[in-house]
């Protein structure tokens, strides 16, 4: 029987993009969710789920958030993609901190059973481009993500000082690049993908790029990472963290093409602009551990899944143009 049938689940950053692919499958298993965010109104939650608005960075919210819970999955974090943390720094930091602290203390403090503590690829150092679980932090993260990835770090250690000394059964992911249907499609704030979507489907002439194009990341569907997410939380709950990537890389020049390509725009014309930021050169995380633990080995094809986002998009944007096949 899963692990998660009957049990009460409490997804943190509920409306956000990861957690809605999260909570789908989380209603697959037959557990019964509680999410909780910031807006007051919640929008595309399925039914059943219940919503809870708090701002997790106070611990009276904390508490009302576990009432009653089993489970926590904490997905709520600040951020955004690589051009706006770069210029909300402090806010990053701070509300990151504040965040992860409060509510890993007040889930302790409610005797949850299992609680899985979502970080990033953001904690490895700048240096390293083969990105192994065990690596050490004996640099700080790419200057790109210094407040992010320190934020992230922190909230390792907190978990695994609570993991050691209280005994807490915690798991720890490390997502690298989610992407799919539902995610944040603000030009501004965006990640790459939906931002290449986006301005694909609208045909901007020229297609603007960001940066030189090659910069190498891996990318995981959010499907995938859910799956990930769930599994970890099963069967790896060790305080050990696990990369959720996929063994697919790309340049981002090749996913320019192969995006342009499947929204019909193939013969867009490209340019790099270089008053935006590359990020880090290459940032490939390791599946290994992902397969040897979780045997997470089969993975969304990053075509397919660009695909399935395309015509996400274009069907809530009443685009015209028929995606490419
Ligand atoms: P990162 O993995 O944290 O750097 O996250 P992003 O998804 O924001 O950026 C990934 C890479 O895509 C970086 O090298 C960006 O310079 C590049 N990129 C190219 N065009 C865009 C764009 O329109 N938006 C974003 N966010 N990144 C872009």
């Amino acid at each position: 029987m899963s692990l998660y049938k009957n049990r009460r689940v409490l997804v943190t950053g509920g409306l956000g993009f990861l957690a809605s692919h999260l909570i789908e499958a989380l209603g697959l298993q037959g557990a019964i969710v509680r999410a909780v965010d910031v807006r007051t109104e919640p929008e595309n939650l399925p039914q059943g789920v219940e919503y809870l608005c708090a701002d997790l960075r106070q611990p009276a919210a904390c508490q009302q958030a576990l009432r009653g819970v089993d489970y926590v999955f904490h997905l709520a974090a600040v951020g955004w993609g690589l051009h706006e943390n770069m210029k909300r720094q402090p806010q990053l930091l701070s509300d990151n901190l504040l965040l992860n602290t409060t509510l890993l203390d007040a889930a302790y403090r409610a005797g949850v059973r299992r609680y899985l503590y979502t970080s990033s690829s953001a904690v490895y150092p700048a240096y390293l481009q083969d990105l192994e679980e065990d690596s050490p932090w004996d640099q700080p993260p790419h200057d790109s993500e210094l407040a992010f990835g320190w934020a992230k770090r922190v909230g390792e250690i907190q978990a695994r000082v609570y993991y050691r000394h209280y005994g807490m059964p915690i798991a720890i992911v490390r997502p690298a690049n989610p992407y799919g249907p539902g995610d944040n499609f603000d030009p501004k704030k965006s990640h790459v993908i939906p931002a290449l979507i986006r301005r694909a489907m609208e045909r901007e002439h020229p297609f603007t790029v960001w940066g030189t194009g090659s910069p190498v990341r891996s990318f995981i569907h959010a499907r995938d990472a859910a799956r990930g997410m769930l599994l970890a939380l099963e069967k790896y709950a060790v305080c050990e963290p696990v990369n959720l990537a996929s063994s697919e890389t790309t340049t981002i020049a090749e996913l320019v093409k192969l995006v342009v390509e499947l929204a019909g725009y193939g013969d867009a014309q490209l340019q790099f602009d270089s008053t935006k930021p590359d990020g880090h050169p290459r940032k490939v995380p390791s599946v290994r551990r992902a397969a040897e633990k979780l045997g997470l080995v089969e993975y969304i094809p990053l075509r397919e899944g660009l695909k399935e986002t395309i015509a996400w998009y274009a069907e809530r944007h009443q685009v015209l143009q028929e995606p490419g096949r």
